[in-house]
């Protein structure tokens, strides 16, 4: 058994867990972060590759949220988390969800002014910007799309350097996990905290395991203050498993996606995520393109249900694009004896019909921009090549036919002084504890409607100072 003492303990290297350590550890804090995954250098696999999906993805990359339909999910799980797979895309909250959470879910000091100083200072560190130069044809195929139609649309700025013609993804791992150990913390990779220790209203540590080629080695934690930051399905998991459960995941939100395959006359690119969105239909429906390597390409066609070996063979000339919707309620459980905790997410029918709407729209713009082919991800729905044939996705978009898919999921432990619908205060302190904090994906009261890696950092930088202060 190994023990370790610290003053801050943070489980989990993520979006909110590298902020938190890098924050307090700068601010002269004795702090020791916790990571499940491994420690993989961030130069060492082929983006969007087989290879990461096994070493940096949690299950491989196949996770589900249980329900009609199941939505496939993914969450990072190494050193970094997520931010080690995502796509870098990093707009910020919209100033009128902000105002919207600030009012419903009574958070303090959540005006966008505030939060604009802590994005600022969050996008100053992490170089976030728009290209450098012209976009790639995949991405510029969007803005197309959109411009025919009359439809707003724009480049998303992302969390990458240029440099030298190179352009390298911002991730944690690159950035603030080492700052967080130049200033002193300390990072232990393959290290799972299985259970969190209390004393009445105080935790006092936790138990965790850490894999070792020789074996599991157990290790046991002493700290003054915990910072849970495993990501919005961990975290609860974890709060569950070590009995704390008042309104811990209740409210899972997540981003719902229905996907087009498109093929075109020509060639695209494959090694990038587009950074165009289309914005016409935002906050409700936003349009964007996906991973679209080899791999994700046969799976998108594959969804379709069509025959697709043809399309399969020119797949130089596919690309995956998709639309996203806000809507849907879900939770996390732990169930005793099981490892993974349980997700289920529900729509209802007016979501269902949000989702049809979506795929019809994304389909206009893709046609617009002079795709070919549509491959829909809905089972045995119509391939389409003329926007006239659309109309027949509208009553294919039914529960047992449409393949979903998301990787934002937030809410699982909702901040606000709104007791009603909160597990946190306001900064993400856990009622009923005194030394207890949540500082990630799972403190968003509600989807964003915008990719969420912004909106977390944000507020974790802005807990910090809070925990600082007080
Ligand atoms: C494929 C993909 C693409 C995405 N693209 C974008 C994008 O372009 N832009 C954007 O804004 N967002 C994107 N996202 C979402 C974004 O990356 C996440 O919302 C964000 O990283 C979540 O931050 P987090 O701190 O809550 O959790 P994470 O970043 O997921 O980090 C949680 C970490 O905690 C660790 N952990 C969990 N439980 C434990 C435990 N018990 N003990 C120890 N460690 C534990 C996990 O292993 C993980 O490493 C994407 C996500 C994925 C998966």
């Amino acid at each position: 058994m190994t023990r370790i003492d610290t003053e801050v303990l943070v489980v989990g290297s993520g979006a909110g867990g590298a902020v938190t350590a890098a924050t307090l550890a700068a601010a002269g804090r004795t702090v020791t972060v916790l990571e499940e995954g491994p420690w993989v250098d961030p130069d060492a696999l082929e983006p969007f590759s087989l290879d990461e999906m096994r070493l940096k993805y949690r299950h491989r990359g196949l996770s589900a949220a249980l329900g009609a339909p199941t939505i496939a999910f993914a969450e990072g799980r190494c050193v970094g988390g997520s931010t080690e797979i995502n796509s870098g895309l990093f707009p910020r909250l919209p100033d009128e969800l902000a105002e919207e959470w600030r009012l419903n879910y009574a958070i303090d000091e959540f005006t966008p002014a505030t939060l604009a100083r802590y994005a600022d200072g969050i996008e100053a560190q992490l170089t976030v910007s728009t290209l450098p130069s012209a976009p790639p044809v995949s991405s510029a195929l969007l803005e197309r799309g959109a411009t025919k139609l009359g439809w707003r649309s724009v480049e998303f700025r992302r969390v990458f350097r240029y440099e030298g013609g190179r352009a390298t993804k911002q991730t944690m791992a690159r950035t603030f996990i080492p700052r967080a150990v130049r200033s002193g913390a300390r990072v232990i990779p393959d290290c799972r905290v299985a259970k969190l220790l209390r004393d009445g209203d105080r935790l006092v540590g936790a138990r965790a395991k850490r894999s070792t080629p020789d074996g599991d080695e157990p290790v046991d934690i002493r700290a003054e203050h915990v910072f849970v930051c495993g990501g919005a399905v961990q975290t609860p998991a974890l709060l569950l498993r070590s009995g704390i459960r008042a309104r811990i995941g209740v409210g899972l939100k997540l981003h719902p996606m229905i996907k087009i395959a498109a093929r075109f006359p020509f060639e695209l690119d494959h090694g990038d995520v587009p950074m165009h969105r289309i914005t016409e239909f935002a906050p409700y429906i936003e349009i964007g393109g996906s991973a679209s390597r080899k791999g994700q390409v046969a799976m998108a066609l594959a969804d379709s249900g069509a025959e697709y070996s043809e399309a399969m063979t020119d797949w130089s000339h596919v690309a995956v694009y998709y639309a996203a919707i806000r809507e849907g309620i879900g939770r996390v459980r732990v169930v005793p004896g099981l490892r993974a905790p349980i997700v289920t997410y529900n729509l209802t029918d007016a979501d269902m019909s949000r989702l049809a709407r979506g795929l019809v729209r994304l389909g206009e713009a893709l046609l617009a921009a002079g795709a070919t082919e549509l491959y829909p991800s809905v089972g045995g729905a119509d391939v389409v090549r003329r926007p006239e044939d659309l109309v027949s996705w509208w009553d294919a978009v039914t529960r047992t036919r449409t393949n979903l898919m998301t990787v934002h999921l937030a809410s699982t432990v909702r901040m606000g002084e709104n007791r009603a619908c909160t597990a946190a205060d306001s900064f993400g302190r856990i009622r009923g504890f005194t030394n207890l904090r949540v500082n990630d994906a799972s403190l968003l009261p509600d989807a964003p409607g915008v990719n969420p890696q912004s909106a977390i950092m944000t507020i974790a930088a802005r807990n910090c100072d809070e925990f600082l202060a007080s």
